[in-house]
Protein backbone atom coordinates (compact mmCIF):
# COMPACT_ATOMS: atom_id res chain seq x y z
CA UNK A 1 0.00 0.00 0.00
CA UNK A 2 1.42 3.34 -0.79
CA UNK A 3 1.33 6.52 1.59
CA UNK A 4 0.57 9.73 0.06
CA UNK A 5 0.50 13.14 2.18
CA UNK A 6 -0.70 15.98 1.61
CA UNK A 7 0.11 19.37 3.52
CA UNK A 8 -2.23 21.45 3.80
CA UNK A 9 -6.28 21.13 3.45
CA UNK A 10 -6.93 24.21 1.27
CA UNK A 11 -8.49 24.48 -2.61
CA UNK A 12 -5.69 21.92 -3.76
CA UNK A 13 -5.13 19.80 -1.07
CA UNK A 14 -8.75 19.03 -0.22
CA UNK A 15 -9.21 18.68 -3.78
CA UNK A 16 -6.42 16.39 -4.30
CA UNK A 17 -7.98 14.66 -1.22
CA UNK A 18 -11.28 14.45 -2.96
CA UNK A 19 -9.95 12.32 -6.12
CA UNK A 20 -7.42 9.89 -4.45
CA UNK A 21 -10.05 9.00 -1.91
CA UNK A 22 -12.85 8.15 -4.33
CA UNK A 23 -10.35 5.89 -6.63
CA UNK A 24 -10.46 3.00 -4.77
CA UNK A 25 -6.34 2.37 -5.37
CA UNK A 26 -4.45 0.59 -3.13
CA UNK A 27 -3.55 4.12 -0.94
CA UNK A 28 -4.01 5.64 2.75
CA UNK A 29 -3.52 9.04 3.05
CA UNK A 30 -2.48 11.13 5.28
CA UNK A 31 -3.51 15.05 5.44
CA UNK A 32 -1.95 17.87 8.00
CA UNK A 33 -2.98 20.66 8.50
CA UNK A 34 -2.06 23.45 11.19
CA UNK A 35 -6.45 23.73 11.89
CA UNK A 36 -8.91 21.71 12.49
CA UNK A 37 -11.10 23.54 9.50
CA UNK A 38 -11.28 24.27 5.88
CA UNK A 39 -11.59 28.06 4.66
CA UNK A 40 -12.38 29.77 1.85
CA UNK A 41 -9.42 32.25 1.64
CA UNK A 42 -11.08 33.76 -1.30
CA UNK A 43 -13.52 35.25 1.39
CA UNK A 44 -11.24 36.52 3.69
CA UNK A 45 -11.64 40.54 2.93
CA UNK A 46 -15.42 40.42 4.04
CA UNK A 47 -14.52 38.76 7.73
CA UNK A 48 -12.00 41.27 7.82
CA UNK A 49 -14.70 43.95 7.24
CA UNK A 50 -17.59 41.96 9.57
CA UNK A 51 -19.59 41.32 6.36
CA UNK A 52 -19.29 38.24 6.89
CA UNK A 53 -18.87 35.96 9.84
CA UNK A 54 -15.54 33.68 10.42
CA UNK A 55 -17.98 30.30 10.34
CA UNK A 56 -19.83 31.17 7.37
CA UNK A 57 -16.12 30.64 5.02
CA UNK A 58 -15.25 27.61 7.21
CA UNK A 59 -16.13 23.92 7.75
CA UNK A 60 -14.36 20.76 9.88
CA UNK A 61 -12.05 19.19 8.21
CA UNK A 62 -13.51 15.79 9.60
CA UNK A 63 -16.85 16.11 6.97
CA UNK A 64 -14.59 15.72 3.70
CA UNK A 65 -12.42 12.97 5.78
CA UNK A 66 -13.22 9.50 4.64
CA UNK A 67 -11.20 7.79 7.72
CA UNK A 68 -11.00 4.48 6.40
CA UNK A 69 -8.60 5.90 3.83
CA UNK A 70 -7.32 8.93 5.82
CA UNK A 71 -5.84 9.81 8.90
CA UNK A 72 -6.00 13.54 9.53
CA UNK A 73 -3.53 15.30 11.66
CA UNK A 74 -3.94 18.99 12.76
CA UNK A 75 -0.46 20.04 13.43
CA UNK A 76 2.37 22.55 11.61
CA UNK A 77 4.77 21.52 9.06
CA UNK A 78 8.05 22.60 9.95
CA UNK A 79 10.20 21.59 6.79
CA UNK A 80 10.53 18.57 4.15
CA UNK A 81 13.52 16.34 3.73
CA UNK A 82 12.34 15.52 -0.12
CA UNK A 83 15.82 13.23 -0.61
CA UNK A 84 14.39 11.20 2.34
CA UNK A 85 10.83 11.29 1.65
CA UNK A 86 10.25 12.61 5.45
CA UNK A 87 8.02 15.48 6.59
CA UNK A 88 8.75 16.43 10.14
CA UNK A 89 5.15 18.09 11.80
CA UNK A 90 5.73 19.17 15.20
CA UNK A 91 8.77 17.45 16.00
CA UNK A 92 7.05 14.04 14.34
CA UNK A 93 8.46 12.47 11.39
CA UNK A 94 6.47 11.00 8.36
CA UNK A 95 7.78 9.15 5.82
CA UNK A 96 5.50 9.37 2.03
CA UNK A 97 5.94 7.65 -1.13
CA UNK A 98 4.05 10.55 -3.42
CA UNK A 99 3.96 13.95 -1.36
CA UNK A 100 1.53 16.86 -2.32
CA UNK A 101 2.34 20.35 -1.08
CA UNK A 102 -0.38 22.44 -0.97
CA UNK A 103 0.80 25.28 1.95
CA UNK A 104 -0.67 28.21 0.39
CA UNK A 105 0.17 31.79 1.03
CA UNK A 106 1.71 34.03 3.27
CA UNK A 107 1.92 37.90 2.71
CA UNK A 108 4.80 39.26 1.20
CA UNK A 109 6.36 42.37 2.81
CA UNK A 110 8.74 43.30 -0.03
CA UNK A 111 11.42 44.35 2.51
CA UNK A 112 9.63 47.47 3.03
CA UNK A 113 10.33 48.86 7.01
CA UNK A 114 8.28 48.42 9.20
CA UNK A 115 5.21 46.39 7.46
CA UNK A 116 5.62 43.48 10.22
CA UNK A 117 5.15 45.71 13.04
CA UNK A 118 2.73 48.70 12.11
CA UNK A 119 0.25 46.92 9.84
CA UNK A 120 -2.27 43.82 9.61
CA UNK A 121 -1.90 41.32 7.23
CA UNK A 122 -5.03 39.46 6.66
CA UNK A 123 -3.94 35.97 5.42
CA UNK A 124 -6.45 33.66 7.58
CA UNK A 125 -9.19 33.44 9.62
CA UNK A 126 -7.34 34.39 12.64
CA UNK A 127 -5.76 37.67 11.15
CA UNK A 128 -9.01 38.22 9.24
CA UNK A 129 -11.13 38.21 12.49
CA UNK A 130 -8.05 40.37 14.13
CA UNK A 131 -8.40 43.19 11.27
CA UNK A 132 -12.09 43.06 12.40
CA UNK A 133 -12.09 43.21 16.17
CA UNK A 134 -9.20 45.95 15.55
CA UNK A 135 -11.79 48.08 13.53
CA UNK A 136 -14.23 47.71 16.04
CA UNK A 137 -11.96 48.81 18.87
CA UNK A 138 -11.00 51.90 16.36
CA UNK A 139 -14.33 53.03 16.04
CA UNK A 140 -15.01 52.98 19.44
CA UNK A 141 -11.69 54.81 20.56
CA UNK A 142 -12.89 57.85 18.53
CA UNK A 143 -16.34 57.75 20.47
CA UNK A 144 -13.97 58.51 23.59
CA UNK A 145 -11.47 61.21 21.59
CA UNK A 146 -13.11 62.49 18.53
CA UNK A 147 -9.48 62.27 17.02
CA UNK A 148 -10.27 61.52 13.46
CA UNK A 149 -7.40 58.87 12.41
CA UNK A 150 -9.74 56.43 14.15
CA UNK A 151 -11.87 56.27 11.72
CA UNK A 152 -9.45 56.35 8.99
CA UNK A 153 -8.94 52.79 7.48
CA UNK A 154 -5.90 52.84 4.99
CA UNK A 155 -6.05 49.62 2.26
CA UNK A 156 -2.27 49.26 1.14
CA UNK A 157 -1.95 47.76 -2.21
CA UNK A 158 -4.90 48.09 -4.88
CA UNK A 159 -4.16 44.48 -6.39
CA UNK A 160 -7.40 41.89 -6.14
CA UNK A 161 -7.07 41.65 -2.28
CA UNK A 162 -7.03 45.21 -1.92
CA UNK A 163 -9.92 46.31 -4.09
CA UNK A 164 -12.16 43.66 -2.57
CA UNK A 165 -11.25 44.46 0.87
CA UNK A 166 -12.03 48.13 -0.02
CA UNK A 167 -15.57 47.09 -1.52
CA UNK A 168 -16.38 45.13 1.72
CA UNK A 169 -15.18 47.90 4.20
CA UNK A 170 -17.57 50.21 2.03
CA UNK A 171 -20.35 47.67 2.93
CA UNK A 172 -19.10 47.41 6.59
CA UNK A 173 -19.13 51.29 7.65
CA UNK A 174 -22.34 51.54 8.56
CA UNK A 175 -21.67 49.06 11.07
CA UNK A 176 -18.24 50.73 11.85
CA UNK A 177 -20.13 54.00 11.93
CA UNK A 178 -22.92 52.97 14.43
CA UNK A 179 -20.20 52.13 16.97
CA UNK A 180 -18.61 54.86 16.81
CA UNK A 181 -21.81 57.32 16.58
CA UNK A 182 -21.02 58.98 13.33
CA UNK A 183 -22.60 58.98 9.98
CA UNK A 184 -21.27 55.98 7.15
CA UNK A 185 -19.51 58.50 5.34
CA UNK A 186 -17.35 59.41 7.97
CA UNK A 187 -15.43 56.64 8.13
CA UNK A 188 -12.57 57.36 5.68
CA UNK A 189 -11.45 54.56 3.70
CA UNK A 190 -8.13 55.17 1.54
CA UNK A 191 -6.51 52.69 -0.66
CA UNK A 192 -2.32 53.95 -1.70
CA UNK A 193 -0.72 51.54 -4.68
CA UNK A 194 2.38 51.87 -6.23
CA UNK A 195 1.39 51.95 -9.63
CA UNK A 196 -0.53 54.17 -11.78
CA UNK A 197 -3.43 52.02 -13.38
CA UNK A 198 -5.12 49.65 -11.04
CA UNK A 199 -5.89 45.99 -11.92
CA UNK A 200 -3.80 45.67 -15.22
CA UNK A 201 -5.23 42.23 -15.85
CA UNK A 202 -8.29 43.75 -16.33
CA UNK A 203 -9.65 45.94 -19.47
CA UNK A 204 -9.80 49.91 -19.28
CA UNK A 205 -13.58 49.46 -19.52
CA UNK A 206 -13.75 47.02 -16.31
CA UNK A 207 -10.90 49.12 -14.65
CA UNK A 208 -13.14 52.22 -15.23
CA UNK A 209 -15.90 50.68 -13.68
CA UNK A 210 -14.62 49.77 -10.36
CA UNK A 211 -13.07 53.19 -10.16
CA UNK A 212 -16.79 55.29 -10.83
CA UNK A 213 -17.84 52.89 -8.11
CA UNK A 214 -14.98 54.02 -5.60
CA UNK A 215 -15.09 57.33 -6.60
CA UNK A 216 -19.34 57.65 -6.02
CA UNK A 217 -18.39 55.48 -2.13
CA UNK A 218 -15.95 58.34 -1.60
CA UNK A 219 -12.42 56.05 -1.44
CA UNK A 220 -9.67 57.71 -2.00
CA UNK A 221 -7.38 55.53 -4.01
CA UNK A 222 -4.12 57.23 -4.40
CA UNK A 223 -2.29 55.70 -7.10
CA UNK A 224 1.54 55.96 -7.92
CA UNK A 225 2.43 56.33 -4.61
CA UNK A 226 4.52 53.88 -4.11
CA UNK A 227 4.54 52.79 0.10
CA UNK A 228 7.71 53.16 1.44
CA UNK A 229 7.66 52.83 4.89
CA UNK A 230 5.00 51.95 7.77
CA UNK A 231 5.43 53.74 10.88
CA UNK A 232 3.09 53.32 13.96
CA UNK A 233 0.01 55.21 13.16
CA UNK A 234 1.23 56.11 10.02
CA UNK A 235 1.62 55.13 6.62
CA UNK A 236 4.66 56.75 4.57
CA UNK A 237 4.75 57.25 0.72
CA UNK A 238 6.65 58.77 -2.37
CA UNK A 239 4.11 61.45 -3.10
CA UNK A 240 5.90 62.28 -6.54
CA UNK A 241 7.57 60.10 -9.19
CA UNK A 242 11.00 61.65 -9.78
CA UNK A 243 11.74 62.62 -6.15
CA UNK A 244 12.48 60.07 -3.83
CA UNK A 245 12.40 62.59 -0.59
CA UNK A 246 9.31 63.86 -1.52
CA UNK A 247 7.44 61.83 1.40
CA UNK A 248 3.96 61.94 2.67
CA UNK A 249 2.78 60.24 6.03
CA UNK A 250 -0.87 59.38 5.87
CA UNK A 251 -2.33 59.07 9.46
CA UNK A 252 -4.68 56.27 10.34
CA UNK A 253 -5.37 54.03 13.10
CA UNK A 254 -6.02 51.26 11.07
CA UNK A 255 -3.51 49.97 7.89
CA UNK A 256 -4.17 46.88 6.31
CA UNK A 257 -0.97 45.23 4.29
CA UNK A 258 -2.56 43.42 0.65
CA UNK A 259 0.38 44.09 -1.56
CA UNK A 260 0.78 40.80 -2.48
CA UNK A 261 1.90 37.72 -1.30
CA UNK A 262 4.32 34.93 -1.69
CA UNK A 263 4.13 30.88 -0.87
CA UNK A 264 4.69 29.59 2.22
CA UNK A 265 7.94 29.78 4.46
CA UNK A 266 8.50 26.01 4.45
CA UNK A 267 8.70 25.81 0.76
CA UNK A 268 12.46 27.61 1.31
CA UNK A 269 13.19 26.23 4.56
CA UNK A 270 12.99 23.22 2.91
CA UNK A 271 15.84 23.71 0.45
CA UNK A 272 13.36 23.80 -2.82
CA UNK A 273 14.84 25.98 -5.85
CA UNK A 274 12.07 28.62 -4.96
CA UNK A 275 11.26 32.47 -5.75
CA UNK A 276 9.10 34.20 -3.28
CA UNK A 277 8.01 30.30 -1.70
CA UNK A 278 7.13 29.36 -5.40
CA UNK A 279 8.85 26.72 -7.18
CA UNK A 280 9.15 26.34 -11.25
CA UNK A 281 7.69 22.91 -11.38
CA UNK A 282 7.53 20.43 -14.14
CA UNK A 283 4.80 19.99 -16.91
CA UNK A 284 3.08 17.26 -14.18
CA UNK A 285 3.50 19.85 -11.17
CA UNK A 286 6.55 17.84 -9.78
CA UNK A 287 9.45 19.42 -8.35
CA UNK A 288 12.15 19.52 -11.05
CA UNK A 289 14.56 17.37 -8.73
CA UNK A 290 11.54 14.88 -7.32
CA UNK A 291 9.21 12.99 -9.47
CA UNK A 292 6.96 11.98 -6.33
CA UNK A 293 6.35 15.81 -4.68
CA UNK A 294 3.98 17.82 -6.06
CA UNK A 295 4.30 21.58 -5.39
CA UNK A 296 0.19 23.20 -6.13
CA UNK A 297 -1.11 25.90 -5.37
CA UNK A 298 0.40 29.10 -3.95
CA UNK A 299 4.17 27.49 -3.96
CA UNK A 300 3.56 26.06 -7.69
CA UNK A 301 4.70 28.25 -10.12
CA UNK A 302 3.39 27.48 -13.85
CA UNK A 303 4.02 28.73 -17.06
CA UNK A 304 1.40 30.47 -18.78
CA UNK A 305 2.10 29.66 -22.95
CA UNK A 306 0.10 32.74 -23.89
CA UNK A 307 1.93 35.29 -21.57
CA UNK A 308 5.37 33.68 -21.10
CA UNK A 309 4.70 34.88 -17.33
CA UNK A 310 3.66 31.95 -14.48
CA UNK A 311 0.06 31.73 -14.28
CA UNK A 312 -1.44 34.34 -11.56
CA UNK A 313 -2.57 32.42 -8.48
CA UNK A 314 -6.09 31.86 -7.72
CA UNK A 315 -8.35 29.39 -6.47
CA UNK A 316 -9.39 27.99 -9.73
CA UNK A 317 -6.14 27.05 -10.54
CA UNK A 318 -5.33 25.60 -7.52
CA UNK A 319 -8.52 23.29 -7.85
CA UNK A 320 -7.20 22.39 -10.52
CA UNK A 321 -3.78 21.41 -9.99
CA UNK A 322 -5.57 19.28 -7.01
CA UNK A 323 -7.68 16.82 -9.44
CA UNK A 324 -4.61 16.87 -11.79
CA UNK A 325 -2.27 15.88 -9.09
CA UNK A 326 -4.90 13.30 -7.43
CA UNK A 327 -4.66 11.73 -11.29
CA UNK A 328 -1.34 12.01 -11.90
CA UNK A 329 -0.27 10.16 -8.95
CA UNK A 330 -2.78 7.11 -9.29
CA UNK A 331 -1.18 7.40 -12.73
CA UNK A 332 2.51 6.69 -11.95
CA UNK A 333 1.23 4.12 -9.55
CA UNK A 334 0.18 2.10 -13.02
CA UNK A 335 3.39 2.82 -14.70
CA UNK A 336 1.16 5.40 -16.89
CA UNK A 337 3.08 8.76 -18.66
CA UNK A 338 2.07 11.84 -17.49
CA UNK A 339 0.13 14.48 -19.87
CA UNK A 340 1.19 17.61 -19.26
CA UNK A 341 -0.73 19.89 -16.71
CA UNK A 342 -2.99 22.29 -19.16
CA UNK A 343 -5.28 25.45 -17.65
CA UNK A 344 -7.53 27.15 -19.41
CA UNK A 345 -9.11 29.84 -17.19
CA UNK A 346 -12.78 30.36 -16.98
CA UNK A 347 -12.21 34.28 -16.36
CA UNK A 348 -12.21 36.13 -12.78
CA UNK A 349 -14.56 38.19 -11.27
CA UNK A 350 -13.73 40.82 -8.69
CA UNK A 351 -16.20 41.73 -6.04
CA UNK A 352 -16.87 45.20 -4.94
CA UNK A 353 -18.77 44.72 -1.94
CA UNK A 354 -21.96 41.93 -1.80
CA UNK A 355 -23.67 43.32 -4.60
CA UNK A 356 -21.46 44.95 -6.88
CA UNK A 357 -18.64 43.16 -9.10
CA UNK A 358 -17.20 43.56 -12.21
CA UNK A 359 -14.57 40.63 -14.51
CA UNK A 360 -14.41 38.18 -17.26
CA UNK A 361 -16.15 35.08 -17.89
CA UNK A 362 -15.07 33.38 -20.94
CA UNK A 363 -14.25 35.95 -23.16
CA UNK A 364 -17.54 38.15 -21.85
CA UNK A 365 -16.65 41.07 -19.54
CA UNK A 366 -19.32 41.11 -16.89
CA UNK A 367 -20.31 43.77 -14.84
CA UNK A 368 -23.34 45.11 -12.05
CA UNK A 369 -25.60 42.08 -10.84
CA UNK A 370 -24.67 39.75 -13.46
CA UNK A 371 -21.00 39.96 -12.54
CA UNK A 372 -22.29 39.98 -8.96
CA UNK A 373 -24.29 36.80 -9.38
CA UNK A 374 -22.04 35.16 -11.27
CA UNK A 375 -19.23 35.87 -8.20
CA UNK A 376 -21.66 34.11 -6.08
CA UNK A 377 -21.73 31.28 -8.37
CA UNK A 378 -18.51 30.98 -8.77
CA UNK A 379 -17.37 30.67 -5.02
CA UNK A 380 -20.40 27.95 -4.18
CA UNK A 381 -18.95 26.13 -6.87
CA UNK A 382 -15.34 25.70 -5.38
CA UNK A 383 -17.23 25.30 -2.06
CA UNK A 384 -18.63 22.14 -4.11
CA UNK A 385 -15.57 20.95 -5.58
CA UNK A 386 -13.98 20.96 -2.14
CA UNK A 387 -16.86 20.35 0.53
CA UNK A 388 -19.12 18.55 -1.48
CA UNK A 389 -22.96 19.32 -1.61
CA UNK A 390 -23.38 19.18 2.34
CA UNK A 391 -21.00 22.18 2.42
CA UNK A 392 -22.51 24.16 -0.04
CA UNK A 393 -26.24 23.54 1.69
CA UNK A 394 -24.60 25.38 4.49
CA UNK A 395 -22.45 27.69 3.54
CA UNK A 396 -23.41 28.45 0.08
CA UNK A 397 -24.20 31.73 -1.46
CA UNK A 398 -27.81 31.81 -1.78
CA UNK A 399 -28.54 35.70 -1.63
CA UNK A 400 -28.49 35.81 -5.69
CA UNK A 401 -31.45 38.17 -6.07
CA UNK A 402 -30.75 41.55 -4.75
P1 LIG B 1 -1.34 41.51 -6.27
O1 LIG B 1 0.09 41.28 -6.54
O2 LIG B 1 -2.35 41.10 -7.26
O3 LIG B 1 -1.58 43.07 -5.96
C1 LIG B 1 -0.77 43.81 -5.09
C2 LIG B 1 -0.86 45.30 -5.43
O4 LIG B 1 -0.07 45.99 -4.47
C3 LIG B 1 -0.32 45.64 -6.81
O5 LIG B 1 -1.24 46.48 -7.47
C4 LIG B 1 0.99 46.35 -6.51
O6 LIG B 1 1.33 47.35 -7.45
C5 LIG B 1 0.72 46.97 -5.14
N1 LIG B 1 1.95 47.24 -4.37
C6 LIG B 1 3.02 46.43 -4.25
N2 LIG B 1 3.95 47.02 -3.47
C7 LIG B 1 3.46 48.24 -3.12
C8 LIG B 1 3.95 49.32 -2.33
N3 LIG B 1 5.14 49.30 -1.76
N4 LIG B 1 3.17 50.41 -2.17
C9 LIG B 1 1.93 50.46 -2.72
N5 LIG B 1 1.43 49.47 -3.48
C10 LIG B 1 2.18 48.36 -3.68
O7 LIG B 1 -1.59 40.82 -4.83
P2 LIG B 1 -2.96 40.35 -4.13
O8 LIG B 1 -4.04 41.33 -4.39
O9 LIG B 1 -2.58 40.06 -2.73
O10 LIG B 1 -3.31 39.00 -4.85
C11 LIG B 1 -2.40 37.90 -4.79
C12 LIG B 1 -2.79 36.86 -5.83
O11 LIG B 1 -4.05 36.30 -5.51
C13 LIG B 1 -2.92 37.47 -7.22
O12 LIG B 1 -2.42 36.56 -8.15
C14 LIG B 1 -4.40 37.66 -7.38
O13 LIG B 1 -4.83 37.62 -8.72
C15 LIG B 1 -4.94 36.49 -6.58
N6 LIG B 1 -6.27 36.79 -6.04
C16 LIG B 1 -7.34 36.34 -6.75
C17 LIG B 1 -8.62 36.59 -6.29
C18 LIG B 1 -9.79 36.06 -7.07
O14 LIG B 1 -9.60 35.45 -8.13
N7 LIG B 1 -11.01 36.28 -6.62
C19 LIG B 1 -8.83 37.33 -5.13
C20 LIG B 1 -7.71 37.80 -4.44
C21 LIG B 1 -6.43 37.53 -4.90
Amino acid sequence: MKEIVILGAGYAGLRALHVLQKSGADIHITLIDRNSYHYESTSLHEVAAGTQKDEKICYDIKDVVDTKKTTFIQGNVEKIDSDKKEVYVDQKTLSYDYLIVALGFQSESFGIPGVKENSLEMVDVKTADQVHRHIIEQMKQYKETKNEEYLRIVVCGAGFTGIELVGALVEGSKAFADIAGVKPEDIQIYCVEAVDKILPMFSDRLGQYCLKYLDKWDVKLLTGKPIKKVEPGAVVYQNSKDNENDLVALNAKTIIWTTGVSGSHVIGDSGFEERRGRVMVKPNLTDPKHDDVYLLGDVSAVMDPSSNRPYPTTAQIALKMGSYAGKDILNQMKGKPSEPFSFKSLGSVASIGNTHAFGVVGKTEVTAYPASFIKKAIMDRSLFETGGIKEVMSKGRFDLYH
